[in-house]
């Protein structure tokens, strides 16, 4: 870096949790006060390792399957959402559920559920093996084949290609979904689309906004962790829009010094798993190294917020009902 080089962060705005996260979130914390520990959540209730552990150190106890959960417990569901055979095993097993889909995943269920009854193939654009297109997949096993990126397209075959109508995960990077959706077009000309984005509006709203950052920043850092889509996808983004260098950091410990040579603009943004307080913690960071001055990079504003799920929200209301009664 020179002398003259000033420098700088430029954070991005909207970054981290987004209203099916906050919600999730809350959720568990809220099934812990009211019905005390333990509380099972199913997978990790939104993918990240500061929030998973804050939560199991609250009293919450993370399983991978329903068949982990001793009868009669309650379980929760996390963000990502279930296949209807998760359902099924939980009422087999005598489990209370508490489902923290976020109302976003739902929407895709519903359009997969839909497209199904209409005898459409379905084509899935999502990761495979990830939690959400599984739980997307269960709702109509039969008709869906998933597409992981423009490289699969190829491979993809259908019953009958003026039958066919495309989905995706929530948290895919926007312009590669629509790199694969242009490859299936050429393939199959009468490709439907969903009726509405797939991909919700805080994994786009964060891609835009690193997009600004990306383009004026010599390294951009994403605060989120490894197995989190729309994290990754972050970084994939910032460097695709310009950035010279861009890092995934669970916190600011992972931060590599070396990272910083030559470096006068440091984007920053999160995933939207990520509590605001890993972000401060980046700052502060960078701070100490030189980079205290931080301008806000906001194309936009977010005010979405979901209500809790209704069955805490009952057993919520019949609590506060019982208290007022005396
Ligand atoms: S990233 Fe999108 S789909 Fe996933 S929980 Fe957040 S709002 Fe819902």
């Amino acid at each position: 870096m020179t002398a003259t080089t000033a420098r700088r962060v430029l954070l991005a705005a909207p970054r981290g949790y987004c209203a099916g996260v906050d919600r999730a979130v809350i959720a568990v914390e809220k099934a812990l006060e009211q019905y005390g520990a333990p509380i099972y959540v199913r997978k990790e209730i939104v993918h990240n390792k500061y929030v998973v552990e804050t939560l199991r150190k609250k009293g919450a106890i993370f399983v991978d399957e329903t068949e982990e959960v001793p009868e009669g417990s309650i379980v929760i569901f996390s963000a990502h959402g279930v296949a209807p055979v998760v359902h099924e095993e939980a009422e087999r097993r005598k489990l209370a559920t508490i489902d923290a889909t976020c109302p976003l995943v739902t929407k895709v269920h519903k359009e997969a559920v839909r497209f199904a009854k209409e005898d459409y193939d379905i084509l899935l654009i999502g990761h495979e093996g990830h939690e959400e297109v599984i739980g997307t997949s269960g709702e109509a096993p039969d008709h869906i084949t998933l597409v992981d990126g423009p490289g699969d397209v190829e491979n993809v075959e259908v019953r009958d290609p003026d039958k066919v109508v495309w989905l995706s995960q929530t948290t895919l990077s926007v312009d590669e979904t629509m790199e694969t959706v242009d490859a299936l077009k050429e393939r199959f000309p009468g490709l439907v689309s969903p009726p509405s984005d797939d991909i919700c509006y805080a994994t786009q709203n964060r891609q835009t906004a690193v997009k600004q950052v990306a383009a004026d920043s010599d390294l951009v850092i994403v605060v989120g962790s490894k197995n989190s889509s729309n994290s990754v996808r972050l970084v994939e983004v910032a460097l695709g829009a310009g950035a010279k260098a861009g890092h995934l950091v669970d916190n600011a410990s992972e931060i590599d010094e070396a990272w910083l040579e030559g470096v006068a603009t440091v984007g920053v943004t999160s995933g939207a798993s990520v509590p605001d307080v890993l972000v401060e913690g980046v700052l502060e960071w960078l701070a100490e190294r030189g980079y205290g001055d931080v301008e806000v990079v906001q194309p936009m504003e977010e005010k979405l917020t979901f209500s809790l799920p209704k069955e805490l929200r009952r057993d919520l209301r019949a609590e506060a009902e019982r208290k007022a009664a005396g």
